[in-house]
């Protein structure tokens, strides 16, 4: 909590300051666009109904803490003459602690993200706010002074928090009888719309029909208004039922997106929507979203499984990791199941039957329904592989049983293909003789198609899979073939070019191989004299095939790691040491033939610093450093020199 707090003499008012990115934050939304600006009720809502939610679970335990009260319900009520929206629920409610952290600070990460993202520039800032949403905060869109009164369920006292949204709140104790927390906004001056019953009804509507608690409108200081409502309860505008509980044909898109925005406190649309029920030995119904945009935290190591579990219309946790494997971790929305207990804790949960049933049928449908849309829908399909691709890989490695239904979806990048490519069209288009499924990893696929390593692919015609997620180098071992197709690196030395035939003319290719054989010859010398100087830096020098344009390229053995998995792993530090690579040399490169000549055949001609440049240029093409980049810089300059002079 920020620093800076102090005690105003009078009982126990204390003024603190908002942390400092809550400051900023509210800077922004200040500036809030006018379209936008209606979200605000969304989000108290949303915070009215997850406070519901969670007394409504605390209280299958502990039922004194609903003390009797167990109609969970939302009352919006506008007051014309004193302009001031109220919004007040019957959940947990909070104590003060609970207000000074939750009204505080950045309590919540999509928030975080949202001030991570600021640029300074008022105007792109306060746009983001559209994709973000800020929660809570978004109350001073409308409001220069939001104050909130709350009491936390079993307990006596209650707090009232109040601010003017710009460097600091207040709180002090109040009076509440009963549980929960009233928000009273108090209107800025051009916000006189929200006091229109008209306009209410339909922000409620739209955004927070959904809400399965039952959400009330009344306006107050409008004669005919309460003439209307006239003292009973105030009349209810939403729909009230859980959405999921609902028969697909009663529901709109309009309807699943808004609920999407609530379980998922995204700002995108669904990309994916599934709504089921699934009957027999187990009953469930499922509602699952895959998002358009990839959530800003989906790589953070905590995250957990977004999917919300309840049991029989109680909300029990959105921690649930026993419910999906983490590489469906970018699927939000909810699973109500029938048959466990609603008292079920959360260690309960895990090894239970019950929820390792519905996760493998979870998984089952979601891979199912993605596959329908990957042929169905190519294009769009992609769009999602680009978000989610890198994480549903992980469940290759991870999850073997999942392996043949996670092959079919997956894509990737080729040195032949426009756009990207699956498993089997690559299958399909493998060369005659061509066993393996050839790729090259690396963190960029423009760098890797210029790859020296995949020259004689190119050359033969031989696609080459462009693997350019982290991932890649824990599934491909871990797989190690696909139908029968073992993944090889183009950068190990096995990759044998000879027994794959090229497109065109067969005969000629003939030719060219006993060609080769002497030209093998012919760079032996060469070999041996650039194995001598570099030593131990190298495990071999030799000729290859796989070479056209460059004159060297590294490689490592069959048996040793990728190239650029043990290039990862020295940068995560996990290895000290690269191990010894293989320098191939182009026969056919006339710097190579130049050299070879002067070597001789035994090697023993002087080819002055060459070894060092030529090995040197190997690295920096992989993207490493020369191993002395002051004595390379200095052999440069004086080939440099001697070539001008
Ligand atoms: P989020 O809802 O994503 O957590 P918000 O900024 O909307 O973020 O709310 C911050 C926190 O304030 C909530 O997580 C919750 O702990 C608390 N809070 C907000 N409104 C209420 C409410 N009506 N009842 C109880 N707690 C609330
Ligand atoms: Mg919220």
């Amino acid at each position: 909590m920020a620093a800076e707090s102090k005690t105003t003499g009078a009982g126990q008012s204390e003024t603190m300051g908002f942390q400092a990115e809550v400051g900023r934050l509210l800077d922004i939304v200040a500036n809030a666009l006018y379209s936008e600006r209606e979200i605000f009720l969304r989000e108290l809502i949303s915070n009215a109904a997850d406070a519901c939610d969670k007394l409504r679970y605390l209280a299958i335990e502990t039922p004194e803490l609903a003390a009797g009260d167990n109609d969970y319900a939302i009352t919006v009520t506008a007051d014309k003459v004193a302009r001031t929206i109220t919004i007040a629920d019957n959940g947990v409610g909070m104590n003060r602690d609970d207000l000074v952290d939750n009204l505080g600070t950045i309590a919540r990460s999509g928030t975080s993200a949202f001030v991570d993202r600021l640029t300074g520039d008022k105007k792109k800032d306060v746009s983001l706010i559209g994709q973000f949403g800020v929660g809570f905060y978004s109350a001073f869109m409308v409001a220069d002074e939001v104050s909130v009164t709350a009491r936390r369920a079993g307990e006596e006292e209650a707090w009232h928090w109040t601010s003017d949204g710009k460097s600091q709140f207040t709180i002090e104790p109040a009076e509440k009888a009963t549980r929960g927390t009233r928000i009273t906004l108090h209107l800025k001056e051009d916000a006189d719309e929200f006091l229109e019953r008209m306009r209410l009804e339909r922000i409620i509507k739209t955004y927070s029909d959904h809400i399965p608690f039952p959400i009330r409108l009344a306006i107050a200081g409008d004669e005919k208004d309460e003439a209307e409502s006239a003292e009973e309860t105030p009349a209810q505008v939403n729909e009230g039922s859980a959405l999921w509980t609902r028969p697909k044909s009663e529901i709109d898109d309009a309807q699943y997106s808004a609920f999407y925005k609530h379980v998922s406190h995204g700002f995108d649309e669904p990309w994916m929507t599934l709504h089921f029920r699934a009957e027999g030995v187990i009953e469930y119904t499922g509602l699952v979203f895959v998002p358009t945009e990839r959530p800003f935290d989906l790589f953070n190591p905590e995250r957990m499984s977004k999917v919300k579990l309840y049991v029989k219309r109680v909300f029990i946790t959105e921690e649930c990791d026993e419910l999906l494997p983490s590489w469906l971790r970018f699927l939000r929305g909810v699973i109500d199941s029938e048959d466990l207990p609603l008292n079920i804790s959360r260690e309960m949960l895990q090894n239970n039957p019950v929820v390792a049933k519905i996760r493998s049928g979870l998984v089952k449908r979601v891979l199912g329904e993605l596959a329908k849309k990957a042929e169905k829908e190519p294009e769009t399909y992609t769009k999602f592989w680009e978000n989610f691709g890198l994480v549903l890989k992980e469940g290759l490695y991870e999850s073997a049983a999942d392996r043949e239904s996670l092959f079919p979806l997956t894509r990737f990048a080729s040195t032949t293909a426009d756009g990207l490519t699956s498993l089997d069209d690559y299958i399909a288009r493998m060369k005659d003789g061509q066993k393996a499924i050839y790729y090259i990893a690396g963190d960029d696929a423009d760098k890797l198609r210029k790859s020296p390593q995949i020259e004689g692919f190119a050359k033969k015609g031989v696609e080459v899979l462009l693997m350019t997620d982290p991932v890649d180098e824990f599934w491909i071992p871990a797989c190690g073939e696909y139908k029968g197709h073992a993944f090889k690196s183009v950068t190990r030395a096995g990759a044998d070019l000879s027994d794959i035939k090229a497109d065109d003319a067969p005969d000629a290719e003939k030719d060219e191989d006993k060609a080769e054989e002497s030209k093998d010859g012919a760079v032996e010398g060469l070999a041996i004299a650039l194995k001598l100087k570099l030593g131990e830096t190298v495990k071999e020098v030799r000729a290859s095939d796989r070479l056209t344009n460059s004159a060297v390229c590294l490689v490592a053995d069959e048996s040793g790691m990728d190239i650029h998995l043990e290039r990862m792993l020295r940068q995560h530090k996990q290895l000290d040491q690269a191990s010894p690579r293989i320098l191939e040399l182009n026969p056919d490169h006339p710097l190579i033939k130049a050299l070879a000549s002067k070597a001789g055949a035994d090697g023993t001609g002087d080819i002055g610093e060459a070894a060092e440049l030529l090995y040197d240029q190997a690295l920096i093409v992989e993207g490493e450093q020369p191993s002395d980049p002051s004595a390379f810089a200095r052999r440069l300059s004086e080939v440099m020199a001697k070539a001008i002079g």
